[in-house]
């Protein structure tokens, strides 16, 4: 059962010339300051923290750390700008400034994305083909609901919530923070936003644009810091409502933190989702898909496929086409556009993977990854994956976060529902099968927000997104995502 084919032997994968996107034409300041009240401020604390660049540990600029005074001076920024000009202004008048933001974004698409590449480690392909275009998109598709909330929500008046906190993770920052402040700004709130501590930057870029868009001081805030700023937002008196992405862990601290207070709240947090081939699939575009699910962005992801699930008829041959698209892929300098894969965002988080590679092994999980040279500097993890993983292994139970895949087998239907059911996380799952009746049966039995038929981490902001039980709740995107910034 399950002999191994061995990989192909490749003789070398194709070497291209370095075709590194320019960052002459991007603007960074050595130091940025809080904003709010629309002017950039220096934090009271006086503190400022470096950002660093994943894929090389070069020095990008100097983020300040906001503390309590620096919060309370953001929401009361956002307080007045709710009580006065934002809640006056007509909605078709908003709907015109979160299209002006979005124009704007598009326009200076390609210094956010080198920006996003360079403090995040993620490939240039990736934040000029996925992070910033979806963001520009939110923010025109949420432009569009502003004046229509009464056509959403027919007969039930709804009324925007106030101040709006929200606090977003490193894996895509501009991207996260775009979901969170589009539908937040369409239900007329007003906002203070923190980005993760090593990934601020598109974030107060994004408050420059927001600038020049000329939207009224106060309506958003952006400030930055770590996990204290973070928790200074939450327990905020004067905060209406929390959005947060994360992890799991920092989410149940949070529930905790607000537990009792009139504080509404979504949560988007981990997952460990489960990729499913069936042997009638079109396998190749399944390995296909399964590459981009759980390699994509350095396993980065929250939704990542990292547990793959493949009907033991075809496991031989799928494991094969695996591990020959593995070798090919290409890891190395993030800004190169032939680049697949780029850096982990942090050391913290590498050592985090490592400790994981270590214990799928100790747990007798054996391990495969792309042979290549790994850069000197930075923070590299090869493309991994676990065969002879069983369901109690750590590694198919823990998120990881990083690009380790736990691959196991499954001979029918129910076996691998069962299978794909049994984790604390529900965010999201993928099927690849030929048989419209199987996705269906298999989708209506996911404990998965977002299920996948045929394809892998699709997003587009008419989708509502978000978790079942571990993984969060509330939903972000499309009609959906309006309702947790409404009252009724
Ligand atoms: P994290 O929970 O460590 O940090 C997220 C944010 O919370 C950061 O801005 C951090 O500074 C802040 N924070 C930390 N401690 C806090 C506290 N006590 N109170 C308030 N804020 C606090 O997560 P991360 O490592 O930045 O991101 C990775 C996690 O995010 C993964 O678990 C991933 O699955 C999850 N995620 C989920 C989604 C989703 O849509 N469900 C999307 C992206 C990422």
């Amino acid at each position: 059962m399950n002999k191994e084919i061995k990989p192909l032997k490749f003789s070398g994968k194709w070497d291209f010339d370095p075709a590194p996107e320019s960052v002459d034409h991007i603007s960074l300041k050595d130091q940025y300051g809080l904003f709010i009240n629309g002017k950039f401020e220096n934090p009271q604390t006086s503190n400022y923290f470096p950002s660093v660049n994943p894929a090389n540990e070069e020095h990008l600029s100097m983020i300040a750390e906001a503390g309590e005074k620096d919060i309370n001076a953001a929401v009361s920024a956002a307080r007045k700008a709710f009580d006065g000009p934002w809640s006056k202004m007509s909605a078709k008048e908003r709907g015109k400034y979160i299209f002006r933001i979005a124009r704007l974004i598009q326009e200076k698409s390609r210094e956010l994305a080198v920006i996003e590449t360079l403090d995040g480690g993620k490939p240039i392909r990736e934040s000029r083909d996925v992070d910033v275009p979806i963001a520009a998109a939110h923010f025109f598709y949420y432009a569009g609901w502003t004046d229509k909330l009464n056509y959403a929500f027919p007969n039930r008046d709804p009324k925007p919530v106030g101040v709006a906190g929200q606090v977003i993770p490193w894996n895509f920052p501009l991207m996260m923070a775009a979901w969170k402040i589009a539908p937040a700004l369409a239900t007329g709130n007003t906002v203070v936003l923190k980005p993760a501590e090593t990934t601020s930057l598109t974030a107060l870029k994004l408050a420059e644009i927001i600038q020049e868009a000329d939207l009224p001081n106060g309506v958003v805030n952006i400030i930055t810091g770590a996990g204290a700023t973070g928790a200074g937002i939450v327990n905020h008196q004067d905060i209406d409502k929390i959005a947060f992405t994360g992890s799991t862990g920092v989410g149940k601290i949070i529930m905790k933190a607000i537990a009792g207070s009139n504080k509404k709240s979504t949560m988007e947090l981990g997952g460990k989702a489960a990729n499913i081939i069936f042997e009638d699939a079109p396998l190749d575009q399944a390995v296909e898909g399964v590459i981009n699910g759980i390699y994509f962005n350095q396993g980065h992801v929250c939704c990542a496929g990292s547990r793959l699930f493949v009907q033991e008829s075809v496991y031989d041959v799928v494991l094969r086409k695996l591990k020959d698209r593995i070798q090919s892929l290409i890891l190395g300098n993030p800004l190169d556009k032939n680049t697949d894969i780029g850096a982990i965002n942090s050391k913290e988080q590498l050592g985090t993977i490592n400790k994981y590679l270590k214990i799928g092994q100790q747990e007798g999980a054996d391990m495969f990854q792309l042979e290549c040279p790994i850069p000197k500097k930075g923070f590299w993890c090869p493309p991994t994956l676990f065969t002879n993983v069983s369901q109690s292994h750590v590694i198919a139970k823990e998120e990881i976060f990083g690009p380790v895949l736990a691959i196991q087998t499954f001979r029918t239907i129910d076996e691998v529902i069962t299978k794909a059911n049994n984790t604390p996380f529900g965010l999201s799952a993928g099927v690849w099968t030929d048989k419209g009746s199987k996705i269906f049966n298999l989708t209506s039995q996911m404990r998965a927000g977002v299920v996948w038929a045929n394809t892998y981490n699709k997003f587009d902001p008419t989708s509502p997104f978000g978790g079942y039980k571990e993984s969060g709740h509330g939903r972000e995107g499309g009609l959906h995502g309006l309702t947790p910034y409404l009252n009724f």
